[in-house]
């Protein structure tokens, strides 16, 4: 017999194995943890639904953060019963109180015909790709695959939709949506980078398409080659999980805001003039503020100009939509602190960056019920309710 296998039957001897149905019954009576500690690889075939996973290279360092209760019964897993017995010892040693070790491990956990679950895993080009991605803990393999299943609408593929559409394009965002009923001009191409001289006169949405397929062929685009108003609001944006509003006029953001509010989506919303910008997000919570919460009132035309008549520095939009996607992609992880309730301001002139609180506003819109919310004709789209 082997030192490591003599250790093994001694291990075998000193702790205590159970069975699958055992440790599941633990799980059920006793708050038990199921821990699989295969590596990742080895789960293509399934883990039991009930497990969670820590491979047993990583366990001595990261089991603290999954289990932190050292009273807690562990029932460990591995593929043949084996790896198992040495994880079980190490918990042990670790001040783990109530660890066994199933017997037969998850081979004997299939023939028991107990519950499996096919975790879902990156392929190989993807696992390739996203290699970046899949080094930062907040992100990881399982954080990639919620951004490929992710829906993203972009509302204007202008200054701040550019940047923001190749950064999620870049990053996995499964499905694109481009809302922009412009052709591309020459004047856009100071700041409107998706877009190029070869492309004057295409639709944008056709020739943002065009950029994200050569950047990154696995994100679905869908374009909508309109101007957003009441008619077809509600039905473009109902199918996206996020609206990034990179719109250039106050009754589109209006529009875009009542029709988020009413449907419960996230809007991250940016706003850029000459050297300065700033994004914000409404929704996703009861107390979330939302841009009438903002501007009640329609500002008036000289102190609201568009970039067409107040001009914009090229990178500003840049920054600022690179924001919007940072944002975006927080919102869709679920990680970090968001910018609900706080406005990012950004003036490039004097290197200054601030966060401003917003409230929600009493008696405004995003407080009132989805079924109050009308959506009126767009010329209509000034000033309150
Ligand atoms: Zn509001």
């Amino acid at each position: 017999m082997s030192g490591y296998e003599g250790r093994a039957a001694y291990l075998r001897e000193t702790l205590k194995e159970i069975s699958p149905i055992q440790a599941l019954q633990m799980v059920m009576d006793e708050d038990a943890i199921l821990l699989d500690v295969r590596d990742a690889d080895e789960l293509k075939d399934g883990t039991p639904t009930a497990a969670k996973h820590l491979a047993r290279g990583q366990l001595e360092l990261k089991v603290h953060q999954l289990i932190d209760d050292k009273t807690r019964p562990i029932a460990v897993m591995c593929a043949g019963g084996l790896r198992s017995l040495f994880a079980a010892e190490s918990l042990k040693n670790l001040g783990y109180e109530k660890v066994y070790s199933v017997r037969g491990g998850y081979k004997n956990w299939k023939e028991s015909a107990l519950e499996i679950k096919i975790p879902q895993q990156l392929n190989s080009a993807a696992k390739e790709r996203y290699a970046r991605h899949l080094l930062v803990p907040e992100v990881g393999e399982a954080g990639q695959l919620r951004l490929m299943k992710s829906r993203v609408l972009l509302i204007g593929v202008g200054g701040l939709g550019s940047p923001a559409a190749l950064y999620l394009a870049a990053a996995g965002v499964g499905t694109l949506g481009i809302v922009d009923a412009d052709v591309v001009e020459s004047s856009n191409l100071q700041r409107q980078i998706i877009h190029g001289e070869d492309q004057l006169g295409e639709l944008k949405v056709n020739s943002a398409a065009a950029s994200i397929k050569r950047l990154n062929s696995m994100v679905k685009v869908e374009v909508h080659p309109h101007f957003l108003d009441e008619t077809n609001a509600l039905d473009i944006l109902k199918n996206y999980d996020l609206v990034l509003d990179g719109s250039d006029n106050f009754k589109t953001r209006y529009l875009i805001n009542d029709a988020c509010v009413k449907l419960g989506i996230r809007n991250v919303h940016a706003a850029v003039y000459r050297f300065e910008g700033y994004v914000t997000s409404f929704g996703g919570a009861a107390d979330a503020p939302c841009y009438r919460c903002i501007y009640p009132e329609l500002p008036p035309p000289e102190m609201a100009p568009s970039c067409a008549e107040a001009g914009v520095l090229g990178v500003l939009p840049g920054i600022i939509g690179v924001l919007q996607a940072v944002e975006a992609i927080k919102l869709l992880l679920n990680i970090g602190s968001n910018l609900v309730g706080k406005m990012l301001r950004f003036d490039a002139l004097n290197n200054d960056v601030s966060l401003l609180e917003i409230d929600k506003a009493p008696g405004c819109l995003c407080g009132h019920h989805a079924d109050e919310i009308v959506i009126k004709p767009i010329d209509a789209y000034m000033c309150g309710i």
